[in-house]
């Protein structure tokens, strides 16, 4: 029997991630649990949370319910902005008539920001090995078994990390090329694309918040960036989907009080973050999520 322990009798916004097809999740090369979930197990969190008297609720019902008071509720976010959103968590959703918030990166569907770990692990998967040079230095990577695989793609993971420059997509491009990556691999959809983001937002379940441009620790950044981040992902979901973007969330989780106030000063209404406990003397420019994944489901 499952029990989600970290649930208390308040208001519990939960962290997702990407939502895989039961078959994607059992065939990933390179396992990153905390922000992967089978479907199968998304569902069995639902059902449970259902059984045991708990409310699914927008997270616009959050800033406006008088929080402190027994209020068993569950709001379902989900960050990034994953094309198994659309395939996967979409649906599942439908079926159950539970709404979710989407907190979308606005820079994926136009290749201002690029998800390079699944391209790395796609690029991976099917090569036995790995051979190439950047900067006049040589590298060559096993990647015959899935143990081998698993290492090449964090090897390769923490490379571009260290070689890109903030979150310069140009540069990553370059990098990746240099790997060997191909175009059809680049060219792959790992994000939604903006006809899918306006369709979910059209649907009175789908809440749809913004999750910068380029996914930057904002902490680290001069305040004119931050504002860009903040204004440009507003601005440019407002624009293509009609409808004002009122909730945010902030990347890593990665705040201060400095951030904090700017979210706040360009006109959200709420963001959250990744500290995990129930909502509780709310900070609604603070707002605690906990984290759900697959690991939850092994007993
Ligand atoms: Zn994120």
């Amino acid at each position: 029997m499952i029990t989600y322990d970290f649930l208390n009798d308040s208001i519990n916004i939960i962290a997702l991630h990407r939502v895989l097809s039961d078959v994607d999740y059992d065939n990933r090369v390179a396992p990153v649990s905390i922000m992967e979930m089978a479907e199968r197990d998304l569902v069995e969190f639902i059902k449970y949370s259902k059984n045991n008297g708990y409310e699914f609720i927008s997270i616009d019902d959050v800033l406006s319910l008088d929080v402190g008071t027994n209020n068993k509720c569950i709001v379902l976010t989900f960050d990034d902005g994953y094309v198994d959103f659309y395939d996967v968590v979409f649906p599942i959703i439908k079926e159950h008539r539970i709404p979710a918030c989407l907190y979308f990166t606005s820079g994926y569907p136009d290749s201002k920001c690029i998800h390079s770990f699944g391209i790395l692990e796609d690029h991976v998967r099917s090569l036995p090995s790995l051979k190439f040079s950047i900067a006049n230095k040589d590298y060559s990577l096993r990647a015959e078994t899935k143990s081998e695989k698993r290492e090449a793609i964090y090897f390769l993971s923490n490379l571009v990390e260290e070689l890109c420059d903030g979150n310069d997509s140009g540069k990553l491009l370059e990098i990746l090329k240099l790997i060997g990556v191909d175009d059809e691999i680049i060219n792959r959809r790992y994000s939604l694309n903006w006809r899918q983001v306006i369709e979910l937002s059209n649907n009175e379940l789908v809440t749809i918040g913004s999750h910068t441009v380029t996914h930057p620790r904002l902490s680290q950044l001069k305040s004119q960036n931050v504002e860009f981040e903040l204004l440009e992902s507003k601005r440019k979901l407002e624009n293509v989907l009609g409808a004002e973007v009122k909730h945010f969330a902030y990347p890593y989780g990665d705040h201060n009080e400095r951030v904090k106030a700017m979210v706040r000063k360009v006109g959200y209404s709420s963001a959250v973050t990744v500290i995990s406990r129930d909502v509780c003397n709310i900070d609604r420019f603070a707002l605690p999520r906990h984290w759900l994944d697959s690991d939850f489901a092994v007993i």
